[in-house]
């Protein structure tokens, strides 16, 4: 292991904290009194060195990538989006390429900073440090996910789709080196938020997970039940009585200094069931804890930087709405608002702070029902 350089940054926990999420939907929608454009993400990768069993975009990751359309023109559309207040950077690993690390990544992370916006990374973080050290100067938040307690959890989850048997010990040098990193990148002052996905290999094991995340020294530990969807729509269903318990013994356990986020739960302020409340109750009076709503298509859509086409999310199975060639960001986004699932989950109930339900989730658990004839029971 290596001690951290400081990237002489500002403590993160003074301007990212539960009282201050910008990728949350509901502040935009408290000041615009609706839905509005805040939050662009950008695919800049098909490459990835993992082949993850919950890669949610495992179908579109490819060894040799096609060319990317020219940063000028996703930077113009940028420029015009007005509200704009974050941007994330996916993939893949979106820095697997050094060239696009070069070319794309670190200019968009520079006009992030320039314009006062706030910037984010979706990486595996298991490949050289050098490479993240070059990015974390620009950066505000770098987003890893982690949903192990060895590594040879690491080793099963994460090579599950690669078609080929990878060696134990290769994963077990790629495990240490993603935890290495993870601590020096904090270290150095970057804000590294972990994500775990409550599914049915962790749902038992959150709190080991957790005490590893907090021992990286990461800011922020995030937490989101898995859906099966797209190309990890095989995998097994756990029930939602299995995620109460799976969210009980996190809350039970966790280090209270730790900011907990947890996204894309099913559980509303609406529904009938007093367990689901009585958790969402719990939820709202813990301490360092959140609940985000979801920004998907509520304040932020996906660009895929390779072909232009915009999403409402990276991994949606809903076709494209539009291409950056020849629409405005803001005009897509009041296009897609107007379209009838996202009016499908269009709800609003200010005093339980929440806008509704995402997609998949919706689509899942409750197809049958009508949130815009639902209100929050509290
Ligand atoms: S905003 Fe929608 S999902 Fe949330 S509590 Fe109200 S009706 Fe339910």
């Amino acid at each position: 292991m290596q001690n951290a350089v400081p990237f002489l940054k500002p403590d993160p926990t003074l301007f990212y904290s539960p009282s201050n999420d910008p990728w949350d939907p509901i502040y935009s929608l408290r000041e615009h009194g609706r839905h509005v454009l805040t939050s662009v993400e950008m695919t800049l990768s098909n490459l990835c060195n993992m082949r993850c069993e919950h890669c949610a975009v495992g179908d579109t990751l490819v060894m040799a990538e096609p060319a990317k359309l020219p940063l000028d023109q996703m930077l113009r559309r940028l420029d015009e989006v007005e509200h704009l207040k974050t941007i994330s950077i996916t993939g893949g690993e979106p820095t697997f390429s050094e060239r696009t690390v070069k070319e794309y990544m670190i200019p968009l992370l520079k006009y992030a900073r320039s314009r006062g916006i706030s910037s984010q990374i979706n990486s595996n973080v298991t490949l050289d440090y050098g490479r993240y050290e070059a990015i974390a100067p620009y950066l505000d938040v770098m987003h890893i996910s982690f949903n192990y307690t060895s590594s040879d959890d690491f080793h099963q989850i994460g090579f599950a789709k690669s078609g080929h048997a990878v060696a134990k010990e290769t994963a077990a040098r790629m495990y240490e080196r993603m935890i290495d990193n993870a601590r020096r990148l904090s270290e150095g002052g970057l804000f590294v938020s972990a994500e775990s996905m409550i599914n049915y290999r962790t749902f038992d094991k959150m709190p080991e997970i957790h005490k590893l995340i907090v021992e990286m020294g990461c800011k922020r530990h995030e937490v989101h039940p898995m859906y099966p969807s797209a190309f990890a729509s095989d995998l097994p269903v756990i029930s939602t009585a299995q995620m109460r318990d799976a969210i009980a013994s996190l809350l039970d356990s966790r280090d209270p200094s730790v900011w907990m986020l947890f996204g894309t739960l099913p559980f509303y302020h609406c529904n009938e069931s007093a367990e689901d409340r009585k958790l969402l109750a719990r939820l709202a009076s813990e301490p360092h804890v959140t609940v985000r709503n979801d920004p998907d298509g509520r304040n932020r859509l996906n660009v895929n930087l390779f072909t232009g086409d915009v999403f409402v999310t990276d991994f949606s199975d809903v076709p494209a709405f539009g291409n950056i060639g020849s629409d405005r960001l803001d005009d897509l986004f009041d296009r897609w608002l107007r379209h009838p699932l996202a009016r499908s989950v269009d709800c609003h109930c200010p005093a339980a702070a929440c806008c509704g339900p995402n997609l998949l989730v919706r689509d899942m658990y409750y197809r049958d029902v009508d949130f815009g004839a639902r209100r929050a029971i509290l």
